[in-house]
C-alpha cells in the first residue's frame, strides 16, 4: 500500500537500520538484556552511522532530516525485542540532549550535544524524585547559586541512563518560593562529586539502566545552566509532547514485531489437527488488534506530521500516548495468549515483550496525566494552543489587542473564579496597544485603561505579538521562551489563562 507518510528514501532508510539491527544489535541483545547493560561500543557505532543525530544540523554532527526519518528510527527501535535497549536510545536522542540543543548555550552545545550525536556522551534526563512522578511542579532538588556555580541537593529516581551515563539534563528549583517559575534545567556531570547513583531492579527493560540519584553539595559551574532561570517548568512542557510523541511510535513499533511474530506461530502450531489460526475466535481476536493498531497508527503518524510542521499539538500527543501504550500493553496480554504455555517461557519474546510494555502507560506522563491533560483540554477549555491556524487567520480580520482586552468579558468564566482575587496589568506596546488592568475579584471581572491598582502580575509585550498569542497564530509558551512576552509571575498567568474561554471568532 503506498504511504502518505514515508517516501521512498524514508523506505530506503529503513532497510538500512534493519540490516544494522540484524547484524549488530539483534545478535546481543539477549547478553545485554542478561547483564542488564549496553555496552559503550554500540553507542559509538551508532554515532558512526549518524543514528544519533537524525534531526541535528550538520553542523553539529547531525543529518538534519525530517521527523519520520526519526519515526522510522524508533519504529524500528522497538523492533529489537527489547525496550530496554529502544529506551536508553530513545532517552539520548529525543528526551535529553535536545533541551541543550534547543536552549542551551553553544558552549554546553560543543560539551554535550556534539559528543551524543557522535555516541560518545550518553544523556540522562532528571525529573522525577521519589516524593513527584506526575506532580512534577512539586519537585524539591535545589540548586543555589554561590558566586560562578551552583550547589545542587537532592534526590532522583528511576532515572533511565541514571547509572552508566555522562550527563544528567536536571530538572531543579533555583528559586523555591516561586514555585513553577524557580524551576531550571542545568546539565550536570554524571560522575562530578557528591553524585551518587543506585541501579535499581526492575520488572522489564532490563537492557537498560534505571537509577536513583543522590546530589550531596554537588557543585557545578554557573554556565551549565540551560536556557535562562526559572524557565524550566516551561522548556519541559514543551519537550514532553516529544517524549510523547516517541512513546506512542515506540508503542505502534512494539506492537509491529509483536504481531508479525504472532501470526507466523499462529500459523505453525496445530491442536486440534489443524494449526491455531483456523480457530474463529482468535481469527477475530486478531482481525480486532488489527483494526485498533491500524485506526491509531495512522493517527500517530497524523500526529507525527503535525510535529514535523512545527505545530504544538499538546493533546493530539497526548492522545497519541494514551492510545498507542494502552494498546501496546492489551496487544501484549492478548498475543500472549496465542502462544499457550510457551508465552509464558524465556526463550519465546512474548515474554520479554509483555515485560517491556507494561511500562508505556507509566513512564512519560502516566495514563491518568494524559486523561488529565485531554480532559482540560476538552471540558475546560484550557488551552495549550491556537484557536486558528495560520492559513484560516489569513483570511480574516482579527480585532486589535486593544479591542480583544476590553472585550475579556465576553468570554469570562465568572464559575471558575469565585474564589479567586487578584489583579493583572498588561503594558503592551505599538499602535495598537496600551495599558490595561484586568481586575478579577471573586466572579466578577473588571477591565480598565491604565494601571490600576497593585499588580499581582504585569504582563509585557508588543501589541501584535499580544493579538497573534490570543488569537492562535503565536504559541504562547514559545513566545514566553523568546522574550517577546515577559510576564512577571508564570504561576499567576497560567491561572489567569483558565478564567477565560479561548478567543474565537464570531
Ligand atoms: C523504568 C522507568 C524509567 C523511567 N525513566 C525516567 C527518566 O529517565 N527520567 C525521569 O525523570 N523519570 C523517569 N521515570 C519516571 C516516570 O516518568 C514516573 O514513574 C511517572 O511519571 C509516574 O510518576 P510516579 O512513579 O511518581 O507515580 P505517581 O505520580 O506517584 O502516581 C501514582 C499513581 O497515581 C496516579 N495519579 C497521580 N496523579 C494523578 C492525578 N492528578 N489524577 C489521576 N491519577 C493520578 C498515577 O497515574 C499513578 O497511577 C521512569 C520510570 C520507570 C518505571
Amino acid at each position: 500500500m503506498k504511504s502518505y507518510y514515508f517516501s521512498e528514501e524514508h523506505e530506503l532508510f529503513r532497510q538500512s537500520l534493519k540490516d544494522f539491527f540484524k547484524k549488530e544489535v539483534h545478535p546481543y541483545i539477549d547478553e545485554w538484556e542478561a547483564e542488564q547493560r549496553i555496552p559503550r561500543s554500540i553507542w559509538e557505532r551508532m554515532g558512526e552511522m549518524g543514528y544519533l543525530g537524525l534531526n541535528y544540523p550538520e553542523s553539529y554532527g547531525g543529518l538534519n532530516l525530517d521527523f519520520f526519518y526519526s519515526v522510522v528510527f524508533t519504529e524500528e527501535l522497538a523492533k529489537t525485542w527489547s525496550g530496554g535497549f529502544s529506551a536508553a536510545l530513545s532517552v539520548q536522542q529525543f528526551m535529553s540532549s535536545t533541551y541543550i540543543f534547543k536552549y542551551g548555550s553553544e558552549e554546553l552545545k560543543q560539551k554535550y550535544v556534539v559528543p551524543a550525536i557522535q555516541g560518545k556522551c550518553i544523556c540522562s534526563i532528571g525529573i522525577t524524585e521519589p516524593g513527584a512522578g506526575s506532580d512534577v511542579a512539586n519537585i524539591k532538588t535545589t540548586a543555589t547559586l554561590q558566586g560562578d556555580h551552583y550547589l545542587i541537593n537532592g534526590s532522583k529516581t528511576f532515572i533511565t541512563n541514571g547509572v552508566y551515563g555522562d550527563v544528567i539534563i536536571l530538572v531543579c528549583k533555583t528559586d523555591p518560593s516561586k514555585g513553577i517559575n524557580g524551576v531550571s534545567l542545568i546539565a550536570v556531570d554524571r560522575n562530578a562529586e557528591g553524585v551518587t547513583a543506585n541501579k535499581l531492579k526492575k520488572l522489564g527493560w532490563h537492557a537498560s539502566d534505571t537509577a536513583e540519584l543522590g546530589f550531596d553539595n554537588v557543585k557545578v559551574p554557573a554556565g551549565n545552566l540551560i536556557g535562562e532561570e526559572g524557565m524550566g517548568f516551561i522548556y519541559l512542557m514543551n519537550g514532553l509532547q516529544l517524549e510523547r510523541l516517541i512513546g506512542a511510535v515506540l508503542g505502534i513499533g512494539g506492537i509491529d514485531a509483536a504481531l508479525e511474530y504472532t501470526l507466523k506461530y499462529m500459523s505453525e502450531r496445530s491442536a486440534f489437527g489443524r494449526p491455531i489460526n483456523r480457530f474463529q475466535v482468535l481469527r477475530h481476536r486478531i482481525a480486532q488488534l488489527t483494526a485498533e493498531i491500524e485506526s491509531t497508527r495512522y493517527y500517530v503518524y497524523h500526529v507525527c506530521k503535525m510535529h514535523n510542521d512545527d505545530q504544538y499539538a499538546v493533546k493530539e500527543s497526548s492522545i497519541s500516548k494514551l492510545l498507542a501504550s494502552e494498546l501496546a500493553d492489551k496487544s501484549a496480554y492478548q498475543l500472549l495468549q496465542m502462544f499457550g504455555g510457551y508465552g509464558y517461557m524465556e526463550e519465546y519474546k512474548m515474554a520479554r515483550f509483555f515485560r517491556d510494555s507494561r511500562i508505556g502507560t507509566i513512564g512519560g506522563g502516566t495514563s491518568e496525566i494524559m486523561r488529565e491533560i485531554i480532559a482540560k483540554m476538552v471540558i475546560d477549555d484550557k488551552a495549550y494552543e491556537g484557536a486558528f491556524g495560520n492559513d484560516e487567520l489569513k483570511a480574516i480580520e482579527l480585532p486589535t489587542a486593544k479591542e480583544i482586552i476590553l472585550n475579556l468579558n465576553n468570554r469570562f468564566k465568572e464559575d471558575r473564579a469565585l474564589d479567586y482575587e487578584g489583579i493583572f496589568q498588561f503594558d503592551i506596546s505599538g499602535d495598537n496597544g496600551g495599558q490595561f488592568t484586568v481586575e478579577i475579584d471573586k466572579g466578577k471581572l473588571k477591565v480598565s485603561e491604565g494601571m490600576n491598582g497593585e499588580a499581582l502580575c504585569l504582563v509585557e509585550t508588543e501589541d501584535h505579538v499580544y493579538q497573534g498569542v490570543e488569537t492562535g497564530s503565536i504559541n504562547p509558551q514559545q513566545a514566553l521562551m523568546t522574550g517577546q512576552i515577559k510576564v512577571s509571575d508564570l504561576a499567576a498567568m497560567m491561572k489567569f489563562g483558565t478564567f477565560f474561554k479561548r478567543y474565537k471568532q464570531n
